[in-house]
């Protein structure tokens, strides 16, 4: 059956159209990490070690940078912490871990980058929380001073506003004043705009301050989805600094992955968002390197960024009455993911390159032959065979116990004829 020819519409694809804004550079010693501008969506991670623990610190770092994380955060909350940074940093350092340092400062930010030269050197970023620097007149000269340091040292900085530690002076001025507008905004908006507000102020004083407005990254943290949503799209009609995107204190589990998302996703679709932080709460036992799995799948489901090879799987129905496909799809998954540290300089490219893992003959072969490489498992009542797709076409069958075995070795060679050649070539 044809559709008449005036109902079929070109469907243009859904790529999003990036907001273009400033470019800060975060660097350290030969790193160079972009931020904003024509970069790609940056992922970043925070550590939960105590800070003064600078080996625990380290390792800890090292594992979000080797997850992916292209900048770490750690909290930088009294002197011990500060003493401790330039060995962190020592660590990493000696560890060939290059990725920068950003130090999180809420009260006595200034006091700890005037007091630790050689924290504020060793940090590549820093986060001023403008809601957590002081009080009435201390405010601005406690703001100026962290100001100052990131000058002096040539740092990016953030200005991070969140909900939580909203400026309330400024608050209780916008709500003064909305309470005097002859049609009052609903609270919420005056909520919006003191975020906006604060971060857009608070930048505006850094400028006058000396601070290059591209070192000025931007953040306004909520951790409700619409609000978030709201907020960002504020920020981005009013600003042209690179903006950090995260949802703060989004939860644990799938409520915290989900709700990150649902948030990051339709911002980043409006091209809103110059590097992205997944703030999730680890679950007993879980690895922190979580939120940068997280971060990085948002990316990449996007289609904004490639960091690992994607493997489709169907989620099985009443045609599959064994677990084999779940379990052939988990383990290729698992052993991609674990070999890409080692396969991004060994194969480049690979992280392009589509598994298809599938239970039975509906979509199997479809959907494996759209993929690089692909299997279909036999399904309920099917004759026991697997046939494998390489490059869309049907390139042998498999059968017996050892297919799962058989299968990884053909992924392993593929890999090996395809992007172990751009090696050579290079
Ligand atoms: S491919 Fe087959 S097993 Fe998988 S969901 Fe579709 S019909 Fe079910």
């Amino acid at each position: 059956m044809n559709a008449p020819e005036d109902e079929v519409d070109r469907i243009e694809a859904a790529t999003p159209a990036p907001r273009r804004s400033r470019q800060a550079l975060v660097r350290w010693g030969q790193r160079v990490v972009t931020v904003g501008g024509d970069a790609p969506v940056r992922v970043q991670s925070m550590t939960n070690t105590d800070t003064v623990d600078a080996i625990g610190t380290a390792i800890q770092v090292k594992e979000l940078a080797m997850a992916g994380s292209e900048m770490v955060r750690i909290t930088v909350n009294t002197p011990e912490a500060a003493e401790a940074v330039p060995h962190i940093r020592e660590q990493l350092d000696r560890m060939g871990i290059d990725v920068p340092l950003v130090g999180d400062f809420h009260y006595n930010g200034h006091r700890l980058l005037t007091e630790f030269p050689a924290m504020a050197q060793a940090l590549s970023k820093y986060r001023i929380n403008p809601g957590n620097v002081g009080k009435g007149d201390k405010k601005d000269r406690q703001f100026a001073m962290m100001v100052e340091a990131a000058v002096k040292h040539d740092k990016v900085v953030r200005i991070g506003v969140n909900w939580g530690s909203l400026d309330q002076e400024l608050l209780a001025e916008l709500m003064d004043r909305n309470g005097r507008r002859a049609q009052p905004w609903d609270a919420k908006q005056v909520m919006y705009q003191a975020l906006v507000q604060s971060a857009l102020t608070s930048a505006e004083y850094a400028r006058e301050l000396g601070l290059n407005p591209d070192n000025i990254i931007i953040s306004c943290k909520v951790s409700g989805v619409q609000d978030l949503i709201s907020v960002y799209r504020a920020l981005a009609r009013r600003c042209d600094y690179a903006l950090h995107l995260g949802l703060t204190e989004a939860g644990m589990g799938t409520k915290g992955t989900v709700a990150s998302a649902t948030s990051l996703g339709v911002l980043l679709q409006e091209g809103i968002g110059d590097t992205i932080r997944v703030s999730l709460t680890p679950q007993p036992g879980e690895a922190r390197t979580q939120e940068v799995v997280v971060a990085m799948e948002i990316l990449q489901s996007l289609g904004l960024r490639s960091f690992n090879p994607s493997v489709t799987a169907c989620p099985g129905c009443g045609r599959t009455t064994s677990t084999t496909f779940q379990e052939l799809a988990k383990q290729i998954d698992d052993f991609l993911r674990a070999q890409m540290p080692v396969w991004k300089a060994r194969y480049p490219g690979v992280e392009n390159m589509k598994v298809a893992v599938m239970g039975c003959i509906v979509n199997g072969p479809g959907e494996s032959k759209h993929a690089d490489i692909g299997i279909s498992l036999p399904g309920t009542g099917e004759a026991p065979a697997a046939p494998v797709f390489i490059d869309g076409q049907k390139a042998m069958t498999l059968r017996g116990e050892g297919i799962a075995a058989e299968f990884h070795r053909i992924v392993e060679d593929y890999i090996e004829k395809r992007f172990g050649s751009a090696t050579a070539a290079h």
